[in-house]
């Protein structure tokens, strides 16, 4: 029967105290999950403590997940901690009595504030020994420190801070800025499970779990209007033909791809309507001018729904779509519906509810059938998405070319029946993105978080002329450089770009990225912006650390001849192409697969 003191997540089952989940519980099991190397164990010791927790102090269930996913609330509620890096390392110099500069030599040295944080307080006697910490006032704390600013927040952290023993430390830092380090991604361990893809909320899923059996589960967690789903999303293809060898003979469809915003528009039985960004970031605010004429949608007896579509900007006069890029200038927050100068045009492709009940489990061809059924098309406002169902391979050639005199990105080609569920979440092989304008070696372009910046010479001088961008690796929860950028942009995009980095320079490289000294930047950034890149390809990289130990065990892959297309406001940085989309683009160029293909011939 161990204390917290003692507890080890792999060899006791619980802890001592049975009112209340020591934190440092949890951060023994953290401690223990960062050493482990094989997911499985990393999970089973994750699940021991869970179970734990289920035994002991079952309410404190609920803050333990959110606390391992490093989450406040449904990501849906956008509740983030946002607590600046020289925030908390004034707060740990105050505690420690260390100084500042000590801090962050050392952070930079280590690559970690929360090792930092840690051995420091080792070193550090007390006067007095606050009360142990716990699970969920730790929880309750930090939703309050996302709540408050200035001072008092400075304040909580370091009370807090002053509490934690041993590992707390670590794992309290690290939750602050928002990466546990632990390689456990909170998609990886929940959302991706069907439960928590329909009902992506804990407060709602835990709570079901500790009463119903597994049967009655789904019942008691269904999806509902204004709580997102995580969309489906497409993998690229470099071709007709790719789409031909991937569906061979099954019944598809092709829908042109509009090049707008996503929105998934929810509306409950009330007649409230939301309206959900790809990212699941609630974007309803920004479109008051939809939501005023969503009536008009309606045919017949429609009273709740969850639709999938695309907004685009529509050139009133001339009845047609406009480019992202004028899309991207209509502002976000606080619209007012007298105010709008770009109207707008929803896009519809699909129907995932109708009137309390889900559609996700069905074809592709009857979530059509029901769409066309309750909705209808309105000029300029409601559309369906303009589709052709042809399993013709020169007529999808023609539709693509139409495509894109329509002014779209190319086509969305889906299945019909077979295959053709909503798969919530998920990069399906059901649904391929056919672009024009791909390079034919890389199928796709890629989203990249902006890490650095170099200052311009000659016509570029007082902007920066340059840039290093990085993937997103979800695994390790760290970025990777992947290629310096200097291509793309015009004078005013160096000026737009300077002005809006310029305001989130930090002093130094995050702990979190990863880069070869010799790219060292004039300025580094916080990751707050993703930015759309093509290039002609990816090669593997001495230097750069994309992918590392994926394809090579010492080199990274980075991207050859890279060039700006735009920003992706819709992204956030952690959305970034993954190091594992990286991997998997290059090892799918044509020129990788052969020389794969001869030198296994050769063995
Ligand atoms: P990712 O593939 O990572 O989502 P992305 O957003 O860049 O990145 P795209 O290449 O833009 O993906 O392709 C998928 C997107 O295309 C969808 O998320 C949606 O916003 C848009 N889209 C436009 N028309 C359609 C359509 N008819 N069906 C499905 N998606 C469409």
């Amino acid at each position: 029967d161990p204390s917290a003191d003692s507890y080890h997540p792999l060899k006791n089952a619980y802890w001592k105290d049975k009112k209340v989940t020591p934190y440092l519980a949890l951060a023994r099991t953290f401690q223990v999950i960062e050493e482990t190397k094989g997911r499985l164990k990393m999970i089973d010791t994750l699940s021991n403590f869970f179970c734990s927790v289920m035994l002991v102090s079952p309410e404190d269930l609920v803050p333990s997940v959110y606390l391992s996913i490093n989450q406040l609330a449904p990501a849906y509620e956008g509740m983030e901690l946002g607590v600046a890096e020289t925030t908390l390392m004034k707060a740990i110099c105050k505690a420690t009595g260390r100084n500042l500069a000590h801090i962050k030599s050392q952070t930079h040295l280590i690559g970690d504030l929360g090792i930092v944080a840690e051995q420091s307080r080792v070193s550090q006697r007390m006067m007095f020994q606050p009360a142990p910490l716990n699970v969920r006032d730790v929880f309750r704390k930090l939703r309050e420190i996302a709540k408050i600013s200035g001072q008092s927040k400075m304040d909580m952290v370091y009370n807090m801070f002053v509490a934690c023993r041993l590992s707390e430390a670590r794992f309290f830092i690290r939750s602050l800025i928002g990466k546990l380090r632990i390689g456990m991604q909170s998609r990886v361990c929940s959302q991706r499970w069907p439960l928590g893809c329909q009902c992506p909320n804990y407060d709602i899923i835990i709570p079901a779990i500790l009463k119903y059996d597994i049967k009655e589960l789904q019942e008691r967690c269904p999806m509902h209007p204004g709580m997102p789903l995580r969309p489906m999303l497409a993998q690229p293809t470099k071709g007709v033909h790719e789409v031909f060898e991937r569906f061979g003979g099954m019944q598809i469809t092709c829908e042109w791809k509009y090049d707008g915003e996503r929105a998934q528009i929810h509306r409950n039985e009330k007649g409230e309507i939301s309206i959900f960004s790809r990212n699941s970031e609630n974007n309803t605010a920004k479109y008051p001018d939809l939501i005023a004429r969503s009536t008009g949608l309606l045919k017949g007896d429609v009273k709740s729904y969850i639709i999938d579509s695309e907004i685009v900007a529509w050139d009133v006069e001339r009845k047609q779509i406009l480019p992202f890029q004028v899309l991207s200038t209509r502002k976000r927050k606080n619209v007012d519906i007298e105010e709008i100068k770009v109207q707008v045009c929803v896009y519809i492709f699909d129907l995932l509810y109708i009137n309390g009940t889900a559609l996700v489990t069905k074809n592709l061809s009857e979530r059509r059938k029901l769409l066309l059924e309750h909705f209808q098309e309105v000029e300029g406002e409601w559309k369906f998405a303009t589709a052709l169902d042809t399993n013709d391979i020169d007529e999808v050639q023609q539709f693509l070319e139409e495509s894109i005199k329509g002014n779209c990105e190319g086509l969305m080609v889906k299945t019909l029946d077979e295959e053709a569920t909503y798969e919530i979440a998920k990069r399906s092989r059901n649904w391929l993105k056919l672009k024009k304008d791909y390079l034919s070696n890389v199928g796709d372009s890629l989203d990249l978080v902006v890490i650095g910046g170099y200052k311009g010479k000659g016509r570029r001088t007082g902007t920066y002329g340059g840039f290093l961008l990085a993937c997103y690796d979800t695994e390790n929860e760290e970025y990777q450089s992947i290629c310096k950028i200097g291509t793309g942009f015009t004078d005013e995009d160096l000026q737009t770009h300077s002005e809006f980095l310029g305001k989130h320079v930090t002093s130094a490289a995050k702990s979190y990225y990863r880069y070869d000294p010799s790219l060292e930047p004039d300025h580094w950034f916080e990751p707050v912006q993703v930015w759309e890149v093509k290039c002609a390809d990816l090669s593997l990289s001495p230097i750069h650390r994309a992918a590392i130990g994926i394809v090579d065990g010492e080199r990274g892959i980075s991207l050859r001849f890279p060039r700006f297309i735009r920003i992706r406001d819709d992204k956030n940085s952690e959305n970034a192409t993954d190091a594992n989309q990286v991997a998997h683009m290059y090892q799918s160029q044509d020129q990788v697969k052969n020389n794969q293909k001869s030198s296994t011939q050769m063995e």
